[in-house]
């Protein structure tokens, strides 16, 4: 448990963070009921609850660097295919679920396009 390395002091910044998480997180009320808790105990739940954040923060972060629907776009502004460089048609949207670190799933939704030239069929990126 106590890990000499990477022993360092978490930044200011960091220490509210997690003083408004514990809130949120409801750790402040989970800690007030189970006053007893076992560090084991309490490190399952901390990582329980932030794995659930963590999935939802990527979710978002990924989902903020999306842009707007590219099927619709001009053929020269279109993602290119990969292999060939072929402006690629859109096929609607499609939504797939990642599995993250932590355990939970992560929801993307985007707009799968193939190629008409070689015909592969793929997510672009952003
Ligand atoms: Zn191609």
């Amino acid at each position: 448990m106590k890990a000499k390395k990477n022993k360092r002091e978490r930044s200011q910044e960091m220490q509210q963070v997690s003083a408004g998480l514990r809130d949120v997180l409801g750790m402040t009320q989970r800690r007030k009921e189970h006053p007893q808790a076992t560090w084991a105990e309490i490190e399952a739940a901390v990582d329980e609850r932030m794995n659930q954040l963590r999935a939802q923060l990527i979710q978002d972060v990924v989902h903020m660097g999306e842009t707007e629907e590219w099927s619709q776009r001009l053929k020269e502004e279109r993602p290119k295919c990969a292999t060939c460089g072929k402006p690629l048609v859109g096929r609607g949207e499609q939504t797939r679920w990642l599995q993250t670190n932590g355990g939970e799933a992560v929801k993307l939704t985007r707009t799968y396009g193939t190629c008409p030239q070689c015909g592969v069929g793929f997510f672009p990126p952003g």
